[in-house]
């Protein structure tokens, strides 16, 4: 295979695939994102060349730079290992990659990594499904201002799901705005995860009409529903062993 498309997980490298942990081995080239930890990165061998295309440090490459390098250095038949944070097709753009290599007739193939919309509220002890609780989960990107096109936020509140925002920090205001307006209770649930399984991580729990006003910071991933009141984050056993 030429260009893998690679999910990193949320951080901890023990989350990581066998397949991702074996292709950064086998990689001449990496080239990954700023969400990418450094546990993970710490796994590429040394001699392994490295590109770092994050969109938070320094300049940002444009999306169609990115799809172009990956062209060219497929082209040149590198080992290339594309690495994106969680999975690549959950807002990862691996989808406009994979089809940049497509009409490129370069090959290419997809290692699902573990996406932070499930691993972020796992991480604060919520199950996103739950019986009798919640019966589905719904993922959505709260980068857009609600009323800008993408999310339905009114009609979201009436699904009954739980729902999972990604890049919801800047606009969580209006996004609890909406979801109120929408239907939902105002002391709804909250749980906001940011940098999950890192040794940054940091959680942050309030109703859904607090939101806006949540001491919440990039990168989180917010949940919003009645199982963000679950905390069930591994404890101590009840009775102690001998
Ligand atoms: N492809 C990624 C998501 C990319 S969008 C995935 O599947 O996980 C980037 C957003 O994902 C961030 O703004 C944040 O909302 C969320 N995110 C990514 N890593 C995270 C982490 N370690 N902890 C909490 N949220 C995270």
């Amino acid at each position: 295979m030429t260009v893998s498309l690679v999910g990193a997980g949320p951080g901890d490298p023990d989350l990581l695939t066998m397949k991702a942990a074996r292709l950064l081995t086998e990689a001449e080239i990496v080239v990954h994102d700023a969400l990418v930890g450094e546990g993970v990165l710490g796994l590429i061998p040394e001699h392994v060349g490295r590109i770092d295309v994050g969109k938070r440090v320094g300049k940002p490459l444009p999306q169609e730079m990115i799809s172009a390098l990956l062209v060219e250095l497929g082209r040149q038949g590198q080992r290339v290992v594309r690495l994106k944070g969680g999975d690549p097709f959950v807002f990862g753009r691996g989808g406009e990659e994979a089809i940049a290599l497509h009409e490129a007739g370069v090959a290419y193939e997809v290692v699902p990594g573990i996406t932070a919309s499930v691993a972020g509220p796992a991480a604060a002890g919520v199950p996103v499904t739950h019986r009798g609780v919640s019966a589905g989960f719904t993922v959505v990107t709260g980068h857009r201002r609600p009323g800008e096109p993408d999310v339905d936020w009114r009609s979201l509140a009436k699904v009954g799901t739980t729902i999972v925002v990604l890049m919801g920090v800047t606009h969580r205001g209006a996004i609890a705005d909406e979801l109120i307006a929408g239907g939902l209770d105002a002391d709804t649930p909250v749980a906001s995860v940011r940098f999950a399984t890192t040794d940054e991580e940091y959680v942050v729990r309030c109703d859904l009409s607090d939101l806006g006003r949540a001491d919440i910071e990039s990168p989180a991933t917010i949940v919003v529903g009645a199982v963000a009141a679950f905390d069930l984050r591994s404890v101590a056993p009840l009775v102690a062993t001998a």
